[in-house]
């Protein structure tokens, strides 16, 4: 017998046809004995239309007066595909039953929109595989300590069926998704991207981290976390994908200098100019994004004027931030009496990840080789100990990641 829990996303079930494959599939794989938990998005591109229909109310429904109201709206895209799922199972001869986010018990902050989960009691799930139902889960969202709907950020399905599969127990969990598994880079921009057979936790949340959208990070932290193997696979052939898991077990992938390289186009560039260079000035600027949970990334600040001793603070956010952040960054500016506020919209953000690169030198140098090469100029770089990234042109970002990527994987 086996507890296994399997994450489909919103193009696996996109259509009824789709979710009655769906659930085809999962009985024709089930032994007799095993227990199914089945953690399900929206239906298709349902997430992006609720979020127009609330930009008809407001063009910016992302701000945080809102925040409560677009997580009960957000969710209904949810409970929409499980209440199907269940009904094909039903249909197909199979007891099942759909829960959403607070009958699992999935207890989350109250930070609406970008929710994190603090824990989660099952007890609900299991009774009901107890009662030979395959249970089918809202994935995306959980309730507060008051028990209203929180969401937990874009992508937030495969935290949840993770972390779920953390909480019960699971031999394993599977996310079913469009592609076949994790590639070196975004196979729909670099032809010859390579599939992995494994990947591990650390190197994968880097990836993701940085844009690599086939996973949410917190889901792989989560799997690390419970350390729950995260078979990444597609919905619509029964090949073996990637498997994150903790350590390789198969030497021909452990050989690369990097695992992969990154993109992201979600991201804006925020500068703001003439700053006095004094104590302070950068945590008054970073504490009031913080206030209002906006998370920056690259932090760069310049020595622009020695004489006059001002400098410029510039640093990325997501662009989904953008204009909760410009109003933020602006009373700020006006606070401590800067020059301008300066935004940038075409900027991607393009990254090499992988261990090998610990105690390498050289591997950055070749990065921005193969940047120079396809004629690409650097605007801010930042580093981990296994990443380097480069803020270019968004317009670049093809070329960009090709040559990358042509640099480190040519054969
Ligand atoms: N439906 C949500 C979204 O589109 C969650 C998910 O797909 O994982 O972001
Ligand atoms: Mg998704």
């Amino acid at each position: 017998m086996a507890l296994v829990v399997k994450k489909f996303g919103g193009s696996s079930v996109a259509t009824t046809e789709k979710i009655l494959n769906v659930a085809k599939r999962i009985l024709n794989e089930k032994q007799a004995d095993d227990k199914i938990v089945v953690v399900v998005s929206a239906m298709g591109d349902s997430t992006d239309n609720l979020i127009t229909l609330a930009e008809g109310i407001d063009t910016q429904p992302y701000k945080s007066q809102y925040a409560r109201e677009m997580d009960m709206l957000l969710t209904t895209g949810e409970q929409v595909s499980i209440a199907l799922l269940a009904m094909a199972f039903q249909k197909l001869g199979h007891p099942a039953i759909s829960l959403t986010g607070s009958m699992i018990g999935m207890l989350t902050n109250s930070v609406h929109t970008k929710g994190k989960i603090l824990n989660i009691k099952p007890a609900r799930v299991l009774e009901e595989l107890d009662k030979g139902n395959i249970v089918v889960v809202a994935g995306f969202q959980g309730a507060d300590k008051f028990g209203d709907p929180v969401t937990l950020g874009r992508g937030g399905s495969d935290t949840s069926a993770v972390a779920l599969a953390g909480a019960l127990k699971a031999d394993e969990c599977e996310i079913f998704t469009d592609v076949d598994g994790v590639y070196s880079a975004d196979p729909r921009i670099v032809k010859n991207a390579r599939r992995m057979k494994e990947i591990t936790y650390v190197e994968m949340l880097e990836m993701a981290r940085l844009g690599a959208g086939v996973m949410q990070p917190r889901s792989v932290e989560m799997g690390q976390y419970y350390n729950i193997p995260i078979h990444v696979r597609s919905t619509f052939t029964d090949k073996t994908g990637t498997i994150i898991r903790e350590a390789y077990t198969l030497l021909e992938d452990k050989d690369f200098e990097i695992r992969g390289v990154s993109h992201d186009q979600k991201v804006a560039k925020i500068a703001v100019l003439g700053v006095e260079n004094v104590p302070g000035i950068a945590h008054t600027i970073f504490s009031a994004l913080a206030d209002a949970h906006i998370d920056v990334d690259m932090i760069v600040q310049s020595i622009r004027n020695l004489e006059k001793n001002i400098t410029d603070m510039v640093f990325t956010i997501a662009l989904s931030d953008l204009p909760e952040a410009k109003k933020v960054v602006d009373v700020v500016a006006e606070k401590i009496n800067a020059a301008a506020v300066l935004v940038e919209e075409d900027v991607a953000k393009v990254s090499i990840v992988g261990v090998g690169m610990l105690g390498k030198p050289g591997i950055a140098a070749r990065m921005f080789g193969a940047l120079a090469k396809a004629n690409v100029n650097i605007d801010i770089i930042s580093t981990s100990e296994i990443s380097v990234s480069c803020l270019i042109k968004g317009s670049q970002l093809t070329e960009a990641v090709n040559s990358i990527h042509d640099e480190f994987f040519s054969d």
